[in-house]
């Protein structure tokens, strides 16, 4: 017989690079939470001691019994159905049973889906994408990602690779990708193809107000640099910062033209200057967009969490 229990109490984690992030989690509510250094270059097993430690921290004093399961976002390539990390340049690992050896350490499942999707899932179980049977979310940082919800099931694709938006080819004589391709959408639109085109147009001697900030120190030129100049009404700031939203609005408009979503969200630390691309890049997605189908207005929406997505999403795995 049915009957109504109190909400799942479950560990979220985010496993980065540089930081692990547990959060003790109630339906979309984080109860407390934790953040310790990855310390990669120590090796897996340091890396799953670490997890576990953080894990623990983030239960405190409660009942391991109370707790349904572990879910993990991390970076890289994962096989959900295993919890293995397929491959995570990040941290260095190929064919790590990730999955199975913080389960054997904490006594608990674990479940393990890409970081991305794991905030796919936070957007789609407790934020903007609740209640939606198809959207795509966006996360524009240093990189781009995104994560597709299509007719109610988040996509993996057939090798787990579902998603990987920001290498999708905008121009093969464009800028190099760090994928080791040219004209990535990435190479536009991310944190660092945004910093990369500013580079590339100081040192053709474009004049701009960060030139006199950083000199020649060019590896000086950051994302904050960038925000203040266009703000301060610099004009190569705000020309890289429209070339990069013309292209996110090509991206939009594909996504449409492909997926005809109910709504595409956008995230991300990027979105901090959203004022200075997201008109380019509304232009060019109207531009582009097939006529037929133009709802672009209502369907561009921002995402609800930011850092909190990704280890929300993974207690979401057990919710
Ligand atoms: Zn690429």
């Amino acid at each position: 017989m049915a009957r109504k229990t109190h909400p799942k109490l479950t560990i979220g984690m985010d496993l980065g690079g540089t930081k692990i992030a547990a959060g003790l989690c109630r339906d979309g509510e984080v109860l407390h939470k934790v953040v310790v250094p990855t310390h990669a270059t120590k090796g897996f097993d340091a890396v799953i001691e670490a997890m576990a430690g953080a894990a623990r921290q983030a239960m405190g004093d409660t009942d391991p019994k109370g707790i349904v399961g572990v879910g993990v976002g991390a970076a890289g390539q994962i096989d959900s159905r295993t919890g293995a990390v397929l491959y995570a340049p990040n941290l260095n690992w190929r064919h790590a049973p990730l999955g199975q050896s913080l389960s054997e350490a904490l006594g608990l499942p674990v479940r393990v889906v890409n970081d991305v999707r794991a905030a796919t899932m936070a957007e789609w179980k407790f934020g903007a994408g609740k209640g939606l049977h198809s959207f795509v979310n966006i996360f524009l940082g240093t990189g781009v990602g995104s994560g597709l919800v299509l007719n109610g099931t988040l996509c993996e694709g057939s090798t787990n690779s579902a998603g990987e938006i920001g290498h999708i080819c905008l121009d093969p004589a464009g800028p190099p990708c760090g994928c080791g391709h040219s004209g990535c959408f990435e190479a536009y639109s991310s944190g660092r193809g945004i910093e990369n085109e500013v580079k590339r147009r100081l040192l053709a001697g474009v004049a701009s107000s960060m030139r006199d900030k950083v000199g020649d120190h060019l590896d000086k030129v950051t994302g904050h640099l960038i925000g203040q100049a266009a703000r301060e009404g610099d004009p190569l700031a705000l020309d890289v910062l429209a070339w990069a939203g013309r292209h996110l609005g090509l991206v939009l408009a594909n996504l449409h033209t492909l997926l005809n979503p109910q709504k595409i969200l956008l995230g991300g630390g990027i979105m901090a200057l959203a004022e200075f691309f997201l008109p380019a890049a509304r232009e060019a997605m109207h531009r582009h967009i097939l006529p037929v189908a133009d709802r672009g207005e209502e369907m561009l929406g921002r995402a609800r969490f930011e850092t909190e997505a990704v280890f929300l999403g993974g207690s979401a795995l057990f919710a």
